[in-house]
């Protein structure tokens, strides 16, 4: 659309001269728009640069999550159980979001022989992954619910064999 000049008769209809009738009033809500362009365009990339400063910053906490989560797999292979311990009791501090402490915990406690316990950790995973079904597949679940029922097996192996000795006492 070919803009007005201002000795044009006024779009408005009034009769009068552009200059004299709506120019200023036009002029003034182009520049509110153009204004309001800039402020909208340097929100969005302020906003681009928060999310990728925020998916960086989930990114590296992640790999630290990992890198913590995977130090205590290795101390228990390691045979090393209370440092594993220690790492493991760390991670529920420092992450207490997500079930990587109590995995790695209930990892200890098996590696000990203490079943009940570590069937109690796997517990607090499952609940874990009941409060965000989105961040697990089933056979994460499934994996653990089996992990469960096979220390509870042992619970209960290990107690028939002390009803046994006592009754052989
Ligand atoms: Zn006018």
């Amino acid at each position: 659309m070919p803009r007005t000049g201002r000795n044009d008769p006024c779009p408005c209809g009034s009769g009068k001269k552009y200059k004299l009738c709506c120019l200023e009033k036009d002029r003034a809500a182009e520049f509110a728009t153009a204004v309001r362009q800039r402020v909208a365009l340097q929100a969005q990339k302020d906003n681009q640069a928060a999310q990728r400063k925020d998916y960086q910053a989930a990114l590296l906490e992640s790999q630290a999550l990992d890198a913590a989560s995977n130090a205590v797999v290795d101390l228990v292979h390691a045979g090393r159980l209370d440092e594993a311990e220690q790492a493991a009791r760390e991670l529920l501090v420092r992450y207490p979001e997500v079930h990587d402490g109590y995995d790695r915990l209930g990892m200890v406690h098996e590696a000990r022989g203490q079943f009940r316990e570590a069937a109690d950790c796997y517990r607090k995973v499952i609940e874990f992954t009941r409060a965000n079904p989105e961040d697990y597949d089933a056979g994460f679940v499934d994996s653990f619910l089996e992990l469960i029922v096979k220390l509870e097996f042992c619970v209960a192996e290990a107690e028939s064999a002390v009803n046994d000795a006592d009754r052989s006492r």
